[in-house]
Parts: C-alpha cells; structure tokens; sequence
C-alpha cells in the first residue's frame, strides 16, 4: 500500500482536482484504490458522487475514534472508495487536543488496512493544520500540484519546511515525490518560463504530465463524476490518466 497526500497550502490549486482524478484513473487502470477526503469543504466527497450532507460516519468519526475504517468509508460509482469528509470534521482539530498521539490518528487507522489497497490517496485542506499534518503523517510521499505562476515558487518554501520538519521529527517515510504542473496554459509565455524553472530547481522531482487547463475538468464535479469519466477523450481527462500511469511506474522504483 502506497499512501500519497495530495497537499499545498493554497487553496485553489488543483489538490482536489488532482486527488478525485488520479484516485478514478488508477482505479481504472485496475487498482485498489482508496480516497480520503481530508477537508471539511468535503469537495473530494462530492466530487466522487457521494453527497456530503447524507453522511452516517465521516472520516471525522475515524479521526476521533467514533467509528472504525469499515463504517466510514464508501465505494464510490468510480470504483474506488472514499472515506468521505463534511463540517463535522473542521470541529476535530478541536476535539483532537485531548487525544493521545493526535496527529498519527490517520496513519494508525490506515495500517490496520494495509492489505486492502494498493494506492490511498489523501485530499488535504489548504491549510498547514492538524489535518494536513494527520496526512503527512500517514503518507510515504507527497504530490504538491501546482500552477505555473509567479507567486506559486513563494508558497511552495513553507510546504517544503513543513514536509522537513515532518520528515525530521514525525514520520521518516516522508518525502516529496513531485511537483504537479497542472491548469497549464500553453499560450502563456510565463507558464513556460516557471515550468521551466521548477524543472531546473526540482529535476525528476517534477512529474513528465503535465495537466492543462480543461474545462471539462472544472465541470464534473457539478455533476458527481471524475473529469476522467465524464469525458475519458478530453485533454484533462487523458493528462490524468497518463498521470496515473506515472504514479504506477513511479512506486514501482520506491
Ligand atoms: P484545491 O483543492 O487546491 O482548492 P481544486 O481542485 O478545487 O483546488 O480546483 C480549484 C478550481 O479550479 C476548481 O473550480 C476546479 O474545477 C478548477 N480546476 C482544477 N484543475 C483544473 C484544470 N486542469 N482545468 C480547469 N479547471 C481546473
Ligand atoms: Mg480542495
């Protein structure tokens, strides 16, 4: 079992994008595959066509330790499962004051699973929160899509100091597996002279897909279904699924 947690601290950036997509081509291409919603937002949820107001147990419910694995969590029409998210879990950070070993909730949760999956995927808040530190906890390695604009090499030093930090004190296992150019815009001179840059800067740290912009992308989610099925021909679609493809030969040299 591969654990990756999809995480920048920007909200707007294509985490949740990333995470629904890639979750639905993996599973596509035969792989177990598990979701896990990590922001209250629940957009991950809705995104895989799970309606969030509907919930019995919530990943929330794992975290505080209401509910076990095989309660919360949902297979979706995608085929892979999620372990979905609403409001109730911006109230955990809160609750999690009290519990022992807080930030490993996650992580212990997934190990007891290790045997049922061979990817799980973790949609983290925008935020560097007890949330996101549960994810990286839990996680092997992170993917940090991004956009190739100016300011996005600014945001990514305190996602990379807090991945070190991390690393250093918390969870070993942790490293980043890459950087995810996505919403490009091919026309945009700037974009290239980032994209540039990054590969310059990062190396093999940054992924061959790349993601374009693709409006097919931002319209799925109205209707409860990955981009990569709603239109499998669509640029988005097939940059996604190429992505996935990556990550299976990816964890195969890890
Ligand atoms: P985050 O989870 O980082 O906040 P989202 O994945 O929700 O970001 O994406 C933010 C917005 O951008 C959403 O409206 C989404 O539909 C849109 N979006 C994401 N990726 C693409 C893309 N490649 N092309 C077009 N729109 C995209
Ligand atoms: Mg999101």
């Amino acid at each position: 079992m591969h654990i990756f947690a999809i995480a920048n601290q920007k909200g707007g950036v294509g985490k949740t994008t990333t995470a629904v997509n890639l979750a639905a081509a993996l599973a596509a291409k035969g792989q177990r595959t598990l979701l896990v919603d990590l922001d209250p937002q629940g957009n991950a949820t809705m995104g895989s066509g799970i309606d969030k107001r509907a919930l019995e147990k919530s990943v929330y419910h794992l975290l505080v330790g209401l509910a076990g694995m095989t309660e919360a969590r949902i297979t979706c029409e995608a085929k892979y499962d999620v372990l979905p998210a609403n409001r109730d879990l911006a109230g955990a950070e809160v609750e999690m004051v009290e519990l022992e070993r807080r930030e490993m909730r996650l992580k212990e949760a997934l190990a007891a699973h290790a045997a049922d999956y061979d990817f799980v995927l973790i949609d983290c808040p925008p935020s560097l929160s007890m949330l996101t530190l549960n994810g990286l906890c839990a996680a092997h390695g992170v993917i940090i899509p991004m956009q190739c604009e100016y300011y996005a090499l600014e945001g990514l030093s305190d996602l990379v100091n807090t991945i070190k930090k991390v690393h250093a004190n918390l969870n070993r296992d942790l490293k980043i597996i890459g950087l995810l150019r996505v919403m490009f815009d091919s026309r945009a001179t700037l974009g290239h002279q980032v994209s540039a840059e990054l590969e310059q800067h990062f190396g093999d740290k940054v992924f061959r897909t790349i993601v374009p912009r693709n409006v097919r992308l931002a319209e799925a989610p109205s209707y409860g279904i990955p981009g990569v099925l709603y239109d499998k021909s669509a640029k988005g679609a097939q940059a996604y699924l190429a992505f996935a493809s990556e990550m299976v030969e990816r964890v195969q040299t890890m």
